[in-house]
């Protein structure tokens, strides 16, 4: 009913009255201020005058059901699919439990802020209230659990797309999850699987995206090397908006590789890959190499050519990539 009635008052810039509200959406007058009310509470505003009726004069950048669905031009995700919360430990979390539950590809679980925010390797990804896109996205693909590293490509080429109608500036791919702008981290990808050996349950995709942080709103150890689509841009952005982009390109991407394969995907993601041709260092559990990175696997390894000529094929799982430069860490 809420949606209704804000597809409504969003439809003209003149009041409409209780009455008419009433009768176009089969309601009393009370439950309509009620509702009104209620929107008001989330953050809407909403003038109201008495025999005039009511008047929507700002919706909130806040990741509500009701914002998040309106206009969404999804085919399927986060359609009938979607939780907002204001507060999880992470949003990865939320969601391997409600796949464990059995809820379907394409459930979208988003938050205002993460306690408890999680980057590769057990790291911490920040995630102040408000200021940015902690999204995960709960996925079935059929393939093979050997192929699942794929999955962060396909996201990876999503974000690319639906982030770049935001700045002017070149998004690029980190080898294997992050999204740079400027060289800096803008947003980081998360990919959870649970599979049987012949047989994939669940993908989870968690996304962390940096939309409306001031650089002193980073913490210190990495402010240098972080960024947001409003310190790339120069304005503040509307975070619903961002949200949007990204479920209709991932989808998107998602579809095309579920039709296609993986090589449109990594043909784009070559593209605009900010890692192949440079010079990196390959931090492992048992030493280190360094070398050129000159292309990524079927299987999304990356490739590093060392000085003897030798190619080491490198799996995402367990390391850490440097520019040798230093430029980016
Ligand atoms: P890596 O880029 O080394 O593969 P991850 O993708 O696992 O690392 O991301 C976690 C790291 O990213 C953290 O250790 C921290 O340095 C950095 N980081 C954490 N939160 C953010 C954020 N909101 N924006 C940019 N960088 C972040």
């Amino acid at each position: 009913m809420k949606e209704k009635i804000l597809k409504i008052l969003s439809a003209g810039d003149e009041y409409i009255s209780g009455e008419k509200l009433s009768n176009l959406c089969g309601v009393s007058r009370t439950a309509i201020w009620k509702h009104i009310n209620n929107l008001k509470e989330e953050g809407y505003e909403i003038n109201s005058q008495s025999r005039i009726g009511y008047k929507l004069i700002k919706r909130p950048d806040s990741l509500l059901k009701t914002e998040i669905l309106q206009d969404l031009k999804t085919k399927k995700w986060a359609k009938e699919l979607l939780y907002t919360f204001e507060e999880v430990n992470s949003t990865n979390k939320v969601a391997k439990k409600l796949a464990n539950e059995g809820k379907a590809e394409g459930t979208v679980v988003v938050a205002e802020h993460q306690s408890q925010g999680k980057g590769r390797l057990g790291r911490t990804w920040s995630s102040p209230k408000g200021k940015g896109i902690w999204v995960s996205i709960i996925l079935r693909p059929h393939i093979l659990p050997t192929k699942a590293s794929q999955i962060t490509f396909v996201i990876a080429v999503g974000m690319l797309k639906a982030l770049k109608n935001f700045v002017n500036l070149d998004v690029k791919i980190k080898w294997p999850n992050d999204i740079l702008i400027n060289t800096k981290k803008v947003a980081g990808i998360l990919t959870e699987l649970s599979a049987e050996i012949e047989r994939i349950n669940y993908v989870v995709i968690g996304i962390g995206v940096n939309v409306n942080q001031s650089q002193n709103e980073f913490p210190l150890e990495f402010r240098d090397k972080a960024t947001s689509l409003k310190l790339a841009s120069g304005q503040e952005i509307a975070r619903v908006k961002v949200l949007q982009a990204m479920l209709e390109e991932i989808e998107k991407a998602y579809n095309l590789y579920l039709a296609e394969g993986f090589s449109p995907i990594i043909d784009q993601w070559k593209q605009n890959s900010f890692t192949l041709g440079k010079e990196v260092k390959v931090l492992m559990n048992d030493g280190e190499i360094e070398g050129l990175a000159f292309d990524v696997n079927e299987d999304g390894c990356l490739l590093v050519k060392d000085d003897d000529k030798k190619v080491h094929t490198i799996l995402a799982g367990d390391v850490s990539v440097r520019l040798v430069n230093g430029d980016y860490a």
